[in-house]
């Protein structure tokens, strides 16, 4: 496991967030720079560096990553004015983090999902 992802740093408390939620599987925190009023990242509590790691045998992370992000909503109360979960896939879409993890976005209207390149 590679400990010096950002993020297993903050599954394990060696650094600071703003903790949303977690359980055995997976840890919610406030994204750091947020791009919408509510910004949070999902992440699983094991490593896997991208959606291109996901296989036959760790699949089921992405229907706890999804489930923790539906219960959020509710938490958050952006569940009936609605909300974007967003993933990113190396470098052609921008992946920062080698750590896969799901972006709830809302709290306003978010637009379009993309600009027109
Ligand atoms: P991505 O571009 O999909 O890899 O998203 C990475 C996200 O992680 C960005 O939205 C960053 O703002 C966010 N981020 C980076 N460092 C931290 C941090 N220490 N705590 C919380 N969020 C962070």
């Amino acid at each position: 496991m590679n400990q010096d992802n950002i993020f297993q740093k903050i599954i394990n408390k060696k650094i600071k967030s703003e903790l949303i939620y977690q359980d055995q599987y997976v840890t919610a925190f406030k994204d750091l720079f947020p791009k919408a009023p509510i910004h949070i990242l999902v992440v699983p509590n094991i490593l896997i560096t991208s959606l291109d790691e996901i296989n036959q045998k760790n699949k089921k992370i992405l229907m706890y990553m999804y489930y923790a992000a539906i219960k959020i909503t509710r938490m958050v109360k952006i569940n009936i004015s609605g909300y974007r979960l967003i993933m990113n896939c190396n470098p052609d879409s921008g992946q920062e983090i080698q750590h896969i993890h799901l972006h709830i976005l809302g709290g306003q209207y978010l637009g379009p999902i993309l600009s027109k390149i």
